[in-house]
């Protein structure tokens, strides 16, 4: 029997079966219109680095994951700021990602997983967990790549991934001091038994395997035995190396770096190095003789320039192991979010103004912002420029 009466867009032809508006094609699933968004593992040893910042969606624009109706490709620009994540991943490892699907089961279930362009990357697992899919991919090549997850033959959203090979550093850090005689009778003290945290590198370690697990970067910090220059440099206050506070207030450092720092803490560093030599970078945990200052305008640590061979910290308080890793990121082309020579490092709205906090990224290691011992974050082109990737 003919089909009369029917619209010319379902009528049939030679060829084709007619079917009613709207009913199932066989053989093709439905999926849900929007696939949820992209998410950290819930445990940071499962993935290497996570940024959800760097194409962190425009204000005023809307963000290519949500709107049912929007065609969803992904873009030739992976820096297309559409409010996708980069995820890093050391080469021959695996990180796992998830996407939340907010209870969709049957559309994580009916998703495929292509990675463009091939070879760089491999999605080798995913599983659905609850309302999640799990999934992990990896590294194969260095390199680039997007994972896109499809369904009913559409793009219906994606993550990009960064593959690197692992650069591995070795770092000697020593606590540098010489006896400075504080307080007179019984509460004399020398400064090498002032009360303060032991050098422990354990906690070290485990935060700096915290920041530069997102840049497929290992550091290998070796403890060596505390130095002491009494015999060789005057760091008491006052003595042109701390001011007469005992600290070190960042105007004096700018104006004395060439004259009265950077000859001492070369001179430290010479030495130490004589003594323990092979490492390819070296922190120096000096005890300013002086209580600490308020205010802001005192300094924490610094590098040897951006790319040296070593850098001083200083220990103070709770955020000292930040700013170990801060400087030690110097020491590896880092630089602070707004240097002007490291417009490469941060995208537009990443960087900092006067103050060298990124609005946007408030706790990235290189910048200043607060609580200081939450500072860790690095970014994609962070991973990028640490060492000249
Ligand atoms: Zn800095």
């Amino acid at each position: 029997m003919c089909d009369v009466g029917q619209s010319a867009s379902t009528q049939s032809t030679p060829g084709q079966v007619a079917r009613r508006p709207g009913a199932p094609t066989s053989g093709v699933q439905t999926c849900c219109p929007d696939v949820a968004e992209f998410k950290k593992a819930t445990r940071p040893a499962d993935y290497f680095g996570f940024d959800d910042k760097t194409d962190m969606v425009d204000t005023g624009t809307d963000p290519y994951w949500v709107p049912a109706a929007k065609a969803k490709t992904a873009p030739s620009d992976k820096l297309t700021r559409d409010g996708a994540v980069w995820l890093s991943v050391e080469k021959g490892q695996t990180a796992k990602c998830i996407i939340d699907f907010t209870n969709n089961l049957t559309c994580i279930s009916n998703c495929t997983y292509e990675t463009r362009p091939g070879g760089k990357v491999t999605v080798v697992t995913s599983s659905i967990a609850a309302d999640r899919a799990v999934f992990e991919i990896r590294g194969d090549n260095a390199g680039d790549a997007t994972v896109v997850v499809r369904c009913n033959g559409q793009d219906k959203g994606w993550v990009h991934v960064a593959c690197h090979e692992r650069l591995t550093f070795s770092v000697g850090m020593c606590e540098v001091n010489q006896t400075i005689t504080t307080g007179t009778g019984a509460a004399a003290r020398s400064s090498l038994t002032l009360p303060r945290p032991t050098m422990n590198v354990a906690q070290y370690q485990s935060f700096f395997d915290d920041c530069y697990r997102a840049a497929c970067i290992k550091v290998n910090i070796t403890a060596l035995p505390r130095y002491d220059l009494s015999a060789t440099t005057n760091l008491a206050a006052g003595g042109g190396f701390f001011d007469a506070n005992g600290q070190m207030e960042s105007p004096g450092y700018r104006s004395r770096m060439a004259t009265g720092i950077y000859p001492v803490t070369d001179a430290i560093d010479s030495a130490v190095r004589r003594a323990h030599p092979g490492y390819d970078k070296y922190l120096y945990l000096m005890i300013p003789p002086g209580a600490r200052q308020s205010g802001t305008g005192y300094l924490n640590g610094f590098a040897r320039g951006i790319g040296g061979n070593y850098a001083i910290f200083f220990n103070d308080d709770a955020g000292t192991y930040s700013t170990a890793a801060h400087e030690f990121g110097h020491t590896i082309g880092l630089r602070h979010p707004n240097d002007s020579n490291g417009t490469g490092q941060y995208p537009a709205h990443l960087r900092a103004g006067d103050t060298n906090v990124a609005a946007n990224d408030v706790l990235n290691l290189m910048g200043y912002g607060n609580p200081r011992n939450q500072r860790k974050e690095l970014r994609y082109k962070q991973w990028k420029a640490a060492s000249g990737r």
